[in-house]
């Protein structure tokens, strides 16, 4: 963001931009400010930590009981987890309605995957350190320095460790609470830390759907068997028409057939085929018309190659049993903040407070799911840089980790009021 764009963000929502300033004037974010600067090195430790619990997707519950703990020790109320092994903590306040301070526990590794966690000076190295250990790491700092400086505000927090926000995870954790009482109507504001890094802001939520797609047949032999029909074949029918589909430049929609399988030996006549296909978009009604072209596609090849294989076959090879199926293997559903969003005033007043130059960005994250739901959610990282991420030389490096620290009390304590 350049400076000139910082400038008409102040001019656009002036009260906000005062809040903050009000706020960031105050003698105890001045000591919050050194307090979160002072204990680095404790938070690398706890990064450290947890980065050597393993949590594959669907094994997140020894890390989510290692943080548990944390919450615990960090003297947040209520701490408990959920059915699904999200766990919470809450912070008092006085309004109704809370703010939530939410980080994935789980990785994208497998179990077994080894995890050779270290740090050498200001970098941390592993599996999983930065995304999210920068994410987790950043929510427990902000509950100690609430703790070490009781800090008021007027609206209550929670904090969350959710599960299933990688791939076949698929938002479960987030979906889960959003679906269910208490925290479906009551989480008025969500902030998401996912990963490092204080320069972005994801306030549009990048939809996708992906499927697998089952084509069977009778199978048979490629000489004896002639004319039966051939899953492959369909496939090969559908991707031709579906990749005609047209998409628009804006909003942004793709579509991808990512993994194609199917038949035995060259000398067979497949018994099945299959294929994977994503979609995304941040428009849920351009999902929704490439879902309806990729499905009319299979129908059409389904019935040119029934009408191919009528053509080819003797009268005795009746009936031919073409059949065609479609899983659902991954909805996430897209949605964007409505352009007067408190939640984007106040992290845009807080990045010109700070002199932090942040953009919007779009992205597949846990605000997805309040984004659908028309709810006032951001996703933005835990501070200090990273990379590597989804690979075993994944690292975090802890150097200027407070800006992101504070940027993300600001929001949270811009959010919630300042308590009376
Ligand atoms: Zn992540």
């Amino acid at each position: 963001m350049s400076p000139k764009s910082r400038a008409e963000v102040s001019e656009l929502f002036p009260s906000v931009q005062q809040e903050v300033a009000q706020l960031c004037a105050m003698p105890e974010m001045r000591s919050a400010f050194s307090w979160l600067r002072a204990h680095e090195p404790q938070f690398a430790e706890w990064q450290l930590e947890l980065a050597r619990i393993a949590a594959p997707p669907f094994g997140e519950s020894a890390r989510g009981e290692w943080l548990a703990g944390k919450f615990r020790e960090l003297g947040l109320d209520a701490v408990h987890s959920d059915d699904v092994g999200n766990v919470f903590g809450t912070h008092a306040g006085h309004g109704l309605g809370y703010v939530s301070l939410s980080a994935h526990l789980d990785t994208v590794f497998p179990a077994g995957t080894p995890l050779n966690v270290r740090q050498q000076g200001s970098r941390l190295y592993g599996p999983g350190v930065s995304d999210n250990g920068a994410g987790v790491t950043a929510m427990l700092a902000i509950a100690a320095v609430l703790q070490a400086l009781s800090i008021r505000h007027a609206l209550p927090f929670v904090f969350i460790g959710n599960v299933g926000e990688e791939g076949e995870g698929d938002l479960r954790g987030m979906r889960h609470i959003f679906a269910n009482q208490p925290w479906k109507d009551s989480i008025h504001y969500s902030l998401v830390l996912d990963g490092a890094g204080s320069d972005t802001i994801v306030a549009e939520a990048l939809g996708s759907r992906r499927f697998e797609v089952i084509v069977r047949g009778p199978g048979g032999h490629s000489w004896s068997d002639f004319g039966a029909p051939n899953p492959i074949v369909v496939l090969g029918r559908a991707i031709q028409a579906f990749a005609q589909t047209p998409v628009p430049a804006l909003p942004k929609t793709t579509f991808n057939v990512g993994v194609i399988r199917g038949g035995t030996s060259v000398n067979s006549i497949p018994e099945s085929a299959s294929m994977r296909v994503d979609i995304r978009s941040t428009s849920m009604a351009e999902m929704e018309r490439l879902e309806r072209a990729l499905r009319q596609a299979l129908d059409a090849a389904v019935e040119e190659e029934s009408r191919a294989t009528e053509a080819r076959a003797s009268s005795q090879r009746r009936p031919f049993g073409l059949s065609c199926e479609v899983v659902v293997i991954g909805n996430r559903p897209a949605g964007e903040l409505y352009s007067n969003a408190r939640i984007l005033q106040v992290v845009r007043a807080v990045d010109s407070q700070l002199g932090n130059a942040a953009q919007v960005q779009r992205a597949s994250t846990d605000a997805n799911i309040p984004l659908s739901l028309g709810r006032e959610a951001i996703s933005i990282g835990g501070g200090g840089t990273g990379g590597g991420a989804h690979t075993l030389q994944e690292w975090f490096d802890c150097s200027g980790r407070d800006l992101g620290l504070k940027r993300i009390l600001l929001i949270l304590l811009g959010l919630a009021g300042v308590a009376p």
